[in-house]
């Protein structure tokens, strides 16, 4: 069981301002700034990862804010949206909620037999809010203005879109070990039993459509979870002799990582849960201070300098 793929680790998406992408996560989505560090191959860009209280993986959204980086375009070969889980009965507030903050919204929906509600953060990235047909006991982080019995439990689904399903599907079933649950219509449903939540990715196809342009409001890679990174490189193996290519096992202080582009354009990664986000502060201070890898430790009054002053 526990040497399989567990579902959604972590999604990273781009974001243009910082503090309009920090309000937006923290304030009206009212997640959990669960580490504020810097971009490890671009020191000079926050990185931001929102959360649960712990940052659990299969709950946490990380965005690179690029400043002045120009919007991009969602299309083919890109993940299009992220679903969060959200208990039943909630839609009601956050529709009414995204309303008093001008959020970009449409009317609640269904798919899959599911209630959903779909919106854009500020930079026109597209997320969707999804009362899960099953169980999911997840607690979300509860806020002054978004309590726990209607925060966000974590994800629920990635929606990845391409020209062709084929070669994506069969990474999921015959590495990840994903099975098709449904299709509706052009929308496939991909689902692990390896995990209760965060366990589903949709595809969509769609032959036509033009190839995304990866630039604000649109997603960067999606990481998929294992144990550790023992089981990383079991699966950095089986990556490896279908021909694609991988890179070696990363240090991201938070995990250990892998990338791969899967054939349909998309990057995945690979993440483990250890050694997770207490390793340099407490639970309860998550967030509050600016972490940097000790490769950037020395240059902190520089790199402090160039970041965009944040308020809370
Ligand atoms: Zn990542």
């Amino acid at each position: 069981m526990e040497n399989r793929i567990l579902g959604l680790h972590h999604i990273t998406a781009i974001a243009g301002n910082a503090q309009r992408n920090y309000n937006f996560y923290t304030k009206v989505l009212g997640l959990r700034l669960v580490k504020k560090t810097v971009n490890f191959d671009d020191p000079g860009t926050y990185h931001f990862y929102f959360g649960d209280e712990q940052g659990a993986p299969g709950t946490i959204l990380t965005f690179f804010p690029w400043e002045g980086i120009g919007q991009g375009q969602t299309g083919s070969g890109m993940a299009t949206s992220i679903g969060y889980s959200v208990p039943q009965g909630s839609l009601d507030f956050w529709t009414e909620r995204f309303k008093k903050y001008n959020v970009k919204q449409e009317s609640v929906s269904q798919k899959f037999g599911e209630q959903y509600l779909s919106f854009q953060d500020p930079d026109g990235l597209q997320l969707d809010l999804i009362v899960a047909a099953t169980h999911d006991a997840r607690k979300g982080w509860g806020t002054t203005e978004v309590k726990t019995d209607v925060a966000t439990k974590g994800f629920h689904s990635i929606t990845l879109t391409l020209r062709n399903v084929t070669h994506t599907a069969s990474i999921l079933t015959d590495i990840f070990g994903y099975k098709l649950l449904k299709q509706e219509g052009n929308r496939y449903r991909f689902i692990t039993d390896a995990i209760e939540n965060a366990s589903i990715v949709d595809m969509i196809e769609a032959p036509d459509l033009a190839a995304g342009i990866g630039a604000a409001g649109t997603n960067h890679h999606v990481a998929f979870r294992v144990r550790d990174d023992n089981v990383l490189m079991e699966f950095r193996e089986k990556i490896a002799s279908r021909g694609l290519g991988i890179t070696p096992k990363i240090d991201r202080d938070y995990f250990f990582s892998l990338y791969f582009r899967e054939p349909g354009g998309v990057l995945f990664e690979l993440a483990t849960d250890n050694p997770g986000f207490t390793r340099d502060e407490p639970l309860n201070e998550l967030g509050t201070s600016l972490k940097l890898p000790k490769q950037y430790e020395d240059s902190r009054k520089q790199i402090e300098k160039t970041l965009p002053v944040l308020h809370d």
